[in-house]
């Protein structure tokens, strides 16, 4: 059994929805890490909570989100850092573990790698964001091989360290989500409200076809989620706000597809395998994880990306599919447990090597 150290993203705390899916993969992972008996902290800003996990939580200010700055950003930490505090309480306490896990896409725990004697695992939860991210990480692959997990090949290949990264896929506990094999006639837009989501593109598609459309997530950029408005004012679309995921897969099982229009690369999308486990299939842009995901033509349909028209087409073809195979998918490849045991296996050889 082993003693792990899981350092959350600092980008807001676990459950707000500021961390988007990685806030589920350290949840999941979590759960499924200590049913088999592992000993695990987790280690997360100040607010952070997990369900029937305890979190040690950490005060200070937060990173801002990489994604929202320009490639060639500098390195940028506040005042009071939360991410520097909670590194500075994962040096105190690293004798007591046999690994520390960094859920943080940011800089610093990259570059303080070397300075610990405790070893070190990167999960990255996006593809390549800035250049001083991609050098300190590249520098720390070269010393140390095999520390680096991915969700998908799509997002490795957006590295110059693609061929090093370890890729270890994403799931769900299939329990909390119901299959519902008798939809309405909305559609269904999910996750992080802000720009690299293109929630625009999935508002003009339903603006064409006049399908109603639920829209759940957090409103990461009021801006960006204005101006949507402003352009698309008939647009049948409806706000439902940041759901738990047990209110989440209820809505979803009622919705006839899952749009997923990112215009970035999406490094895996959980919000995909939920709608599969609640038999909804996805139309999504073919780009980045969920091209990975969908099986199209059987859970769903990969479109040309960035193409309007593409949506409009597959939106008329949905009722094509099967619901079923789309939970019977989540069943075969979505599991806790082979999440388990992939990462067992990783951290078994980054431990005992
Ligand atoms: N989510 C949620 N409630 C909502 C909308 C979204 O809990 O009302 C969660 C969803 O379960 C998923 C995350 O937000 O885990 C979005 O993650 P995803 O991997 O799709 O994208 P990311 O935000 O990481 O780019």
């Amino acid at each position: 059994m082993f003693k792990i150290l899981f350092m959350s993203t600092s980008v807001g705390s676990l459950g707000s929805g500021q961390g988007g899916g990685v806030e589920l993969t350290i949840q999941n992972l979590a759960q499924e890490l200590l049913r088999r008996g592992h000993q695990l902290e987790v280690v997360a800003p100040s607010g952070s909570w997990l369900t029937d996990i305890p979190v040690t939580t950490i005060e200070g200010n937060l990173q801002v989100p990489v994604q929202t700055q320009s490639r060639d950003v500098p390195i940028c930490l506040p005042d009071n850092s939360v991410l520097a505090n909670m590194w500075d309480y994962a040096r105190r306490v690293q004798h007591q573990y046999d690994l520390i896990v960094n859920f943080a896409f940011d800089w610093l725990p990259f570059y303080l790698t070397p300075f610990f004697e405790t070893s070190i695992a990167h999960f990255i939860s996006m593809g390549s964001m800035t250049e001083a991210s991609d050098r300190i990480m590249h520098s720390v692959i070269r010393q140390y091989p095999g520390t680096f997990g991915v969700y998908t090949q799509a997002q490795a290949d957006t590295f110059p360290f693609a061929q090093d990264c370890e890729i270890l896929g994403s799931a769900i506990d299939l329990s909390l989500y119901q299959f519902n094999h008798n939809p309405e006639a909305s559609l269904a837009w999910l996750g992080r409200i802000a720009p690299e989501k293109a929630l625009e593109d999935a508002v003009a598609a339903v603006n064409l076809t006049g399908t109603p459309l639920k829209i759940f997530g957090k409103i990461q950029h009021p801006d960006y989620w204005s101006q949507i408005g402003r352009n698309f004012p008939d647009a049948p679309v409806e706000y439902r706000g940041f759901l738990s995921t047990e209110k989440l897969q209820q809505e979803l099982g009622k919705c006839r597809a899952l749009l997923m229009t990112p215009r970035w690369i999406e490094a895996f999308g959980n919000v995909a395998i939920e709608a599969l486990a609640c038999g909804v299939p996805i139309i999504a842009y073919r780009r980045g994880g969920p091209s990975e995901i969908v099986r199209d033509g059987k859970t769903g349909f990969l479109v040309e990306p960035d193409s309007i028209p593409g949506l409009v087409k597959a939106i008329e073809q949905i009722d094509r599919l099967e619901r079923s195979a789309c939970r019977q998918q989540a069943e075969a490849e979505y599991s806790l447990l082979s999440l388990g045991d992939r990462f067992e296996t990783w951290f078994d050889k980054l431990i005992n090597n």
